[in-house]
């Protein structure tokens, strides 16, 4: 019955059409495969309506319901002569692709769940950020074996097929150790007609990892951290961007490699998942909005000069939260945005540290890089020994903020990449294929769109006892870093306040921070809260 209905669901969705047409175009070629592959897009509410059981088979049973469409298939091709080559059912790899999925919660696979529920493989949608990316190889699609003993029917022919099924290994379809099912010889492969298709290996993290990745969050709750394997096959490969947030949706599978299961999920479908913009503005800025309205500066030098009041006293860094709230409205997720970099001179940098990490958890992409590991995407192996793109804070702070600390902490080679990135806003991986099991060396460009937070210690060069110059009244030491670093970044602001004169409330803050932290020591601080500042 299912059968039937799976005829008549391709009839009614145009799947059959669509099916004719691939089948031409094998035809046409004149060449004969193992494997002959199919893509049938299924919407599960129409299929649902149409047969429920048929339906509920496909969102549960993906691998067995492909095979009653295989064989739905066959009997089309063959009543149809559509591919003369084709001579068995074997020969008919059927890949399933659901349009969407239920929006019920048991068809969303959470990555900071625990337990990861990677036993049954069926469909589910998951959504992360792609922090890792391997480069494009080759896997085998299917293949065709023969029996070795010359008297067997198994000898000749298409009945002998291996096809890759989600969550298998290279080895699963290709080795040497296959047996003939009728008579017990050993199969050997015909290598002619083994299919080769594209593979990815993508590494995707929840988005609320993110969180972890800012300074001090605001959010205190614990999570789990850990990155899934994801598998984009052919027509998939290189649809996911580093550093992209997407929805997919996939078959979860355990890869055994060695003594080693991973958890892993097979993509079938790919969509890039675009955050809501600011939906929200809170009533007290609309009301400051409408009083402020006769002047274009008032508004704006309120906001700036009540900003962050949790962690400076209103008033004090103007200039430096108006550079910063200009920065923050800055960052969106659209392709050749405008970016604003600031780069902060001062000894005062405990404070300036304070406030750029506050301001940085306002956004859901802001990310304090830290010290240790690189800002740009470098490469490195993965579980399979292939060559691994890591995307590094910069990357990930895509649409947002990267926020690099101290640069004067940074060697000279750093500073230089850092130097080219913020003039071409790309950076480039080189992947030696060596190093890597592949022939050719690659190289793999990556855009960077963030903006860079940053500042020196001016202090730091009567540490280092580098000599001072005589410098006129108004210039100002950029000693320590490159004159052309100084120039990459779209704002400079010089410390207003230097350390040994602290302002008093600037003091008076500190320490009444340090006695009680969750103190609300301005009236401004209850009215326009770090939530409205977020909306
Ligand atoms: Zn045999």
């Amino acid at each position: 019955k299912m059968k039937e209905v799976i005829l008549v669901y391709l009839d009614r969705s145009g799947g059959l059409q669509k099916f004719v047409q691939d089948c031409k175009k094998y035809n046409d070629s004149k060449q004969s495969y193992a494997v002959y592959r199919f893509i049938i897009s299924i919407n599960p509410s129409d299929i649902t309506e149409l047969d429920a059981t048929l339906g509920n088979y496909i969102l549960h049973h993906p691998l067995q319901a492909a095979q009653i469409f295989q064989s739905v298939c066959f009997v089309a091709v063959k009543t149809l002569s559509l591919i003369e080559q084709l001579q068995t059912e074997a020969q008919i790899s059927i890949l399933l692709k659901p349009t969407h999925l239920p929006p019920l919660p048991s068809y969303v696979l959470s990555l900071s769940a625990y337990p990861f529920n990677y036993t049954s493989p069926r469909f589910y949608m998951s959504e992360g950020i792609v922090i890792a990316m391997g480069t494009v190889t080759k896997y085998t699609q299917g293949a065709r074996f023969l029996c070795t003993e010359e008297t067997c029917p198994f000898s000749e022919g298409f009945r002998c097929i291996r096809v890759h099924c989600p969550g298998a290994t290279e080895s699963a379809t290709v080795r040497t150790d296959f047996v003939c099912s009728l008579c017990s010889s050993p199969l050997q492969e015909d290598m002619k007609f083994r299919v080769l298709g594209d593979k990815q290996i993508v590494e995707m993290i929840d988005a609320k990892i993110l969180n972890a990745l800012k300074g001090y969050s605001i959010d205190k709750s614990h999570f789990r951290i850990q990155a899934f394997t994801l598998f984009l096959r052919d027509e998939l490969a290189n649809k996911m961007t580093i550093g992209n947030h997407y929805r997919i949706i996939g078959i979860p599978a355990c890869v055994q490699n060695g003594l080693q299961a991973t958890a892993c999920i097979e993509v079938t479908s790919v969509q890039l998942y675009k955050p809501n913009g600011p939906s929200f503005v809170s009533d007290n800025f609309k009301y400051l909005l409408s009083l402020t309205s006769s002047s274009c500066w008032r508004f704006t030098a309120v906001l700036a000069n009540i900003f962050a009041s949790q962690v400076v006293p209103p008033g004090t860094y103007n200039t430096l939260k108006l550079a910063i709230l200009l920065s923050l409205v800055q960052t969106c997720e659209k392709e050749n945005a405008d970016y604003l970099d600031l780069l902060i001179m001062t000894s005062d940098t405990l404070v300036i540290d304070r406030l750029l990490n506050y301001s940085l958890c306002l956004l859901p992409r802001g990310i304090r890089h830290p010290p240790s590991s690189d800002i740009f995407p470098s490469v490195s192996k993965d579980k399979h020994g292939s060559a691994s793109i890591q995307a590094c804070s910069a990357v990930l702070a895509k649409g947002g903020i990267c926020y690099i600390g101290d640069l004067s902490s940074y060697k000279k080679d750093k500073l230089e990449l850092l130097q080219s990135v913020l003039e071409s806003r790309t950076t480039t991986v080189f992947i030696p294929g060596k190093k890597y099991g592949e022939e050719a060396d690659q190289q793999v460009t990556v855009s960077v769109q963030t903006n860079f937070w940053s500042f020196v210690d001016v202090d730091s060069s009567s540490k280092k006892n580098i000599q001072k110059e005589n410098f006129l009244i108004g210039q100002m030491d950029v000693s320590l870093i490159p004159f052309n670093l100084v120039d990459g970044f779209g704002l400079l602001i010089y410390n207003e306040f230097p350390s040994y004169r602290l302002s008093s409330p600037v003091v008076h803050h500190i320490l009444k921070k340090a006695i009680n932290p969750e103190a609300i020591l301005y009236k401004a601080s209850q009215q326009f809260r770090t939530q409205d500042y977020e909306e």
